[in-house]
């Protein structure tokens, strides 16, 4: 076993800020969304979204496979609330 894998690559996990290597690491996207205060038709909705990664750990602490979960069902349905 092993031998043939190569130097993989090191991810930073967002909790611990621990190096976990890729292959270990769970990547989960992070969405964000940004407005504007305002209560008009002016009001800018940005929604930013960028991908995370956490070591196993703390994705079990932070149930992060249960959301990854959850987005993959919400995924399927694909419908606005
Ligand atoms: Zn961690």
């Amino acid at each position: 076993m092993g031998g043939s894998r190569g130097r993989e690559k090191l991810m930073t996990c967002e909790s611990c800020h621990r190096q976990v290597p890729r292959g270990k690491a769970v990547e989960f996207e992070k969405r964000s969304v940004f407005s504007t205060d305002l209560r008009t038709a002016d009001n800018i909705f940005t929604v930013s979204s960028n991908t995370v990664y956490y070591c196993i750990s703390c994705a079990k602490h932070r149930k992060i496979f249960e959301k990854k979960k959850q987005i993959a069902q919400r995924r399927g349905e694909r419908r606005s609330e």
